[in-house]
């Protein structure tokens, strides 16, 4: 399926994301078998390849790195009950539809959601997938099969919820599992589906969801298995004030102190959030080089707070950003995430301390850091070939003066092209593997049924 190699040439502009910023001009970029081989200006050697696309008109950027989601949600999509909630009754109202998913529903919804992502330049994707209702197949196999299908790098992370509302957490019982099972399920996914080699399209990691929702033992229990088998491990931390009044109230203990007893702070964590941190967690934190996958929009639409995304930075903690959602976003476009984030560290600290290439690094070399991965996040000879490609002549780039301030200042486009692997996903602007038709098709479907069986 890969072509042995490719090569794009004649791109108007291409950064590479390196220490040194470089930002290429008439450059190629030459791969073959999935992995950049020469990255460099003017005439490409060799000439020839299996595929070669001229690109006088466009920006090229390493592939973003999405390192938070949950697919599923977007088979619901600005419900309306929930359009207007903060997170706990955003929550309460959508569990129990959620608790109707079955093995169409999140195949479908994972097509759907990496569709977008792609169109948006995202090549590599995490997803928290953490309701598993009782009886309705392998939900991370649907969505694992999705990813391979449609083309796309993936990261999905086993979540969990262990503790119902009969016990004291949020959740209704119907989508809790007992802690075991759980544990076996992790083991299971990581037999069949974990690949740790340089190029891998398939890596699990360990998600229990979020202190209001598991008990202590099984975060306890999921960091050992993590630690066993050598996977990496993500949660929901700092989200709300809210959840720090329930972790107060519940344990006694902030939530990090939490996650600190159970093993977890270390830099194979990395935590969707991360905004109600104080200054001294914000240093355990760097000094653990525990990752933040930093989600804005979510953030904003649930009015949750604002991540110190510069101060976790600064104290050594790698910081990608996340779509989230979808359905506290609801959206799946990884270039408007970099824009969000941008625009809200703009707002807090004032537009020179937060620079373009600063925002499309969290969206890229970040992304990766969070994620593990040294073979993602940037254009240079060695890396896999994720690339996407932005078309200059949209009418919203008309008039822009330079191509990579035009990719997060001007309202936030498609690609035109997108490369997974070395292999053309989207080309012209239209998915080369999948039919679109047919999964937008299958998930209005979905999504109806969803809604109607309430
Ligand atoms: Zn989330």
């Amino acid at each position: 399926m890969t072509p042995r190699s490719l090569l794009i040439r004649d791109i108007h502009t291409l950064v590479v994301m390196d220490e040194a910023n470089t930002v290429l001009h008439g450059a190629y970029v030459f791969a073959q078998d999935g992995r950049i081989v020469r990255v460099g200006s003017g005439r490409p050697e060799p000439v020839k390849a299996d595929t070669v696309i001229h690109a006088p008109h466009a920006v090229a950027i390493p592939g973003l790195v999405n390192t938070h989601h949950h697919l599923y949600q977007t088979l619901t999509r600005a419900y309306p009950p929930a359009a207007n909630a903060g997170l706990f009754d955003w929550l309460r109202c959508l569990y129990p539809i959620w608790a109707r998913l079955d093995e169409e529903a999140v195949h479908v919804a994972a097509l759907a959601g990496m569709a977008e992502l792609l169109f948006s330049g995202c090549t590599t994707t995490a997803d928290h997938h953490y309701v598993f209702p009782r009886g309705r197949g392998d939900l991370i196999g649907a969505q694992i099969e999705a990813a391979r299908r449609i083309g796309m790098r993936f990261h999905p992370t086993r979540g969990s919820m262990s503790v119902g509302r009969s016990h004291g957490g949020l959740p209704p019982d119907s989508v809790v599992q007992r802690e075991e099972r759980i544990l076996r399920d992790c083991e299971r996914l990581i037999t069949e589906h974990h690949d740790p080699a340089p190029g891998s399209m398939v890596r699990i990691a360990l998600a229990p969801c979020s202190p209001f929702s598991v008990s202590p033992h099984l975060m306890r229990a999921t960091a050992e298995l993590g630690r066993q088998r050598g996977v990496r491990l993500h949660t929901h931390l700092a989200e709300t004030r809210d959840e720090e009044t329930y972790c107060l109230e519940r344990f006694g203990k902030r939530p990090l102190d939490l996650l600190d007893e159970a093993g977890w702070l270390g830099d194979r964590t990395w935590l969707a959030h991360g905004i109600f941190f104080n200054r001294r967690e914000i240093a355990r934190l760097g000094r653990a080089g525990t990752g933040i996958a930093h989600c804005p929009t979510s953030n904003m639409r649930l009015g949750s707070g604002c991540a110190p995304v510069l101060a976790l930075e600064r104290a050594g903690c790698p910081v990608g950003l996340g779509v989230d959602g979808s359905a506290s976003n609801d959206s799946s476009h990884m270039l408007a995430e970099a824009r969000q984030a941008l625009l809200l560290q703009r707002l807090q600290h004032g537009a020179a301390a937060v620079t373009v290439m600063d925002a499309l690094r969290r969206a890229t070399a970040g992304g990766a850091r969070c994620l593990g991965r040294d073979d993602i996040g940037s254009l240079e000879p060695g890396k896999r070939a994720d690339i996407a490609l932005f078309d200059l002549r949209a009418l919203g780039y008309s008039g822009a003066g330079d191509a990579v301030a035009a990719l997060l200042l001007c309202a936030p486009a498609n690609a035109d092209s997108v490369i997974v692997e070395g292999r053309l996903v989207v080309s012209g602007g239209a998915l080369q593997t999948v039919s679109l038709e047919s999964i937008l098709r299958r998930h209005r479907r979905a999504a109806t049924k969803l809604r109607e069986a309430l």
